[in-house]
């Protein structure tokens, strides 16, 4: 942590214009996450329908029995269904709302789409599949044919069914398996289901007066119109284009607007703050040098790098907790200055250079990388309009109207962001007992490491609420993924039929996740987002697990070693599984 010269009152005022701004924000919207809302039906049902598969094939209601049933084909189904494959298991269905595997990178089309964590980290199973990726950070389409080649290395389209989305998950007790109910009157029953709904993955608008009467057309940036856009963005040359939202995907999307449009208008509440993104092809010399274990040897790096060394951990130790946090805090801030100092630097109009400039501390909102998106403003067919906090709250036929301006626009794309974190969306899911899960969280959320939840048998959570929070996604799944495999693995191989999380231990690990949530206050003090339920009051355990990966990761290994103390283990009946 670098020591400044800086007197303590210059951190101080910073901090606070960060509360102001904080307030100002969320004075503007008292309702907190009811804001919003993902329930797209009726007028609103156009925002969610599938682009890539107008029409569903028809086909059969489905009435068989699989061993795994995954619910979602996104990451988390397959690169658990990797391990399910080294493990022998085969007998394996996704079943998926979209119409191919690949989750967010299906639904993700928009122009610009690519991951900002480096490829070589966040492509999953690159070993398995001996692939390197091309670029340091990979583009949308290079991480959807990755998702798709996975699929069919480990043969999960054979089984899968695609434009089917789950509505009912049923445990029957009887026959100690899940009976899966979906929209095309299926009605599937599986040993061990896996929700692997994803963690974003239901896209959320912002409810904003008049939105049907605007005349034009819109869509949400999850569900792009390339029929209407053409497809390299070539029918937007006359196009008036506006977009509401500045999170990481407008941020991705508005250089590719600014680019192509006749005019962009780009709506903010919030800035993002917006860092360097270091690009470049892989060199293939390095590649070639490549040894087996070479991804998981560098996540674990990776890992380790941003690990404080025993000398710093002493060193910090030995502060007082107020010392510790002013000392955090003002580094934080020293690294929100420099993403102000690059807006200077870059953003040729000082009015919006200041509008551009986020104020809360580094990590309250999503971090963005972007070379071409600040650029972007200095564009003459570009402008922003800042609503400094308030929003867009009505739109009219012609275009969303701030401060009585009538903003006139062909197209509008909500980049408005998504549901977070919902184990089960659009599925109700009903354990033993005929318990529903939401019934279970009403109370709080109660997971044993956000993975299984006690009273529901062979039933396993992938990305949900008190697992630990990772910026590599993929790495934090693929443990996950790699827990389950040895579970379901551990009830085949001695002759179990069930394994449901014991209340004790399921208790244990809600209070692991309150003790290290009541660390911080981070969460009340930051600008509202979805990091933080739009600054709503939440219970505490209603959250990630904020121990630390390294310690998420040994807590699973824990529970693994000593399945009998943590799990009930049933019996299987005379006929074997
Ligand atoms: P976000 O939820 O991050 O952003 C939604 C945006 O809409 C915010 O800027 C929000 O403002 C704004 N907004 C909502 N209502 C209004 C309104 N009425 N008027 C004006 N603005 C409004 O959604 P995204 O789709 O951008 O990103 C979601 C997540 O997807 C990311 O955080 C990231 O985790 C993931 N992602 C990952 C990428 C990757 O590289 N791996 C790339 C792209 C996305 P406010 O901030 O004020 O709430």
């Amino acid at each position: 942590m670098p020591r400044t010269s800086r007197p303590q009152s210059y951190y101080d005022d910073i901090k606070t214009k960060f509360k102001e701004e904080r307030d100002k924000r969320l004075n503007y919207r008292p309702p907190g996450t009811a804001q919003y809302t993902s329930e797209l039906t009726g007028d609103l049902a156009k925002y969610s329908t599938d682009p890539w598969q107008i029409q569903a094939p028809e086909r059969e209601p489905i009435n068989d029995q699989v061993e795994v049933l995954f619910i979602g084909g996104g990451f988390s189904a397959l690169l658990t269904s990797g391990r399910l494959h080294e493990r022998g298991i085969e007998n394996i269905r996704i079943v998926e709302r979209g119409s191919d595997v690949g989750g967010t990178w299906y639904w993700n089309r928009y122009p610009g789409a690519a991951c900002d964590v480096v490829s070589y980290d966040y492509l999953p199973l690159l070993d398995e599949m001996d692939y390197v990726p091309v670029n340091h950070y990979s583009r949308g389409p290079e991480i959807f044919s990755h998702c798709q080649a996975i699929a069919r290395k480990y043969n999960l389209y054979d089984l899968a069914v695609f434009s089917t989305t789950v509505t009912e998950t049923v445990w029957n007790e009887e026959e100690k398996l899940w009976h899966v109910k979906t929209d095309r009157g299926d009605d599937m029953r599986a040993r061990f289901v896996i929700c692997a709904n994803g963690t974003l993955a239901k896209p959320k608008l912002s409810l904003i007066e008049g939105m049907n009467k605007f005349k034009g057309h819109a869509f949400h940036s999850s569900r792009w119109d390339y029929e209407y856009t053409g497809a390299h963005l070539e029918h937007l040359k006359d196009k008036r284009v506006g977009i509401i939202g500045t999170g990481a995907s407008a941020v991705q999307i508005v250089p590719e607007l600014g680019k192509t449009a006749k005019s962009l208008t780009v709506f903010q509440r919030t800035p993002s703050s917006i860092d360097v993104r270091d690009d470049w092809p892989t060199d293939p010399n390095w590649a070639r040098r490549l040894q087996p274990g070479w991804q998981a040897k560098r996540r674990e790096k990776t890992l380790a790098a941003v690990e404080m060394s025993p000398e710093k951990r002493a060193e910090l130790d030995a502060l007082t907790p107020e010392e510790k946090i002013r000392r955090q805090e003002n580094s934080n801030i020293n690294h929100m200055m420099r993403i102000h100092k690059r807006i200077d630097e870059i953003v040729e109009d000082k009015a919006t250079a200041e509008a551009l400039k986020p104020w809360y501390m580094f990590m309250c909102k999503r971090p963005c990388f972007h070379n071409e998106y600040l650029p972007t403003f200095n564009l003459p067919n570009v402008t922003l309009v800042d609503t400094k906090g308030k929003g867009i709250t009505e739109i009219g036929e012609r275009g969303p109207i701030f401060d009585g301006v009538e903003h006139e626009l062909d197209l509008l794309v909500y980049a408005t962001g998504f549901e977070v974190q919902l184990t089960g969306i659009y599925n109700s899911i009903i354990g033993a007992g005929g318990q529903n899960l939401q019934d279970k969280y009403a109370d709080g959320i109660r997971t044993l490491l956000g993975i299984h939840t006690a009273g529901f048998p062979n039933l396993f959570i992938m990305g949900g609420y008190q697992a630990s929070f990772q910026f590599n996604l993929t790495d934090m799944l693929q443990t996950q993924g790699d827990h389950i495999a040895a579970c379901i693995d551990h009830v085949r191989t001695h002759g179990y039929q069930t394994i449901d999380a014991t209340d004790a231990a399921e208790e244990w690990w809600v209070q692991e996740v309150i003790h290290h949530r009541g660390k911080t206050s981070r969460s009340e003090d930051c600008t509202p987002g979805y990091y933080n339920f739009e600054g709503a009051e939440n219970r505490r355990q209603d959250g990630n697990y904020n121990g630390g990966f390294r310690k998420y990761f040994q807590h699973q290994g824990e529970v693994r070693s000593d399945m009998a103390h943590f799990f009930h283990l049933g019996k299987a009946t005379a006929e074997g599984l």
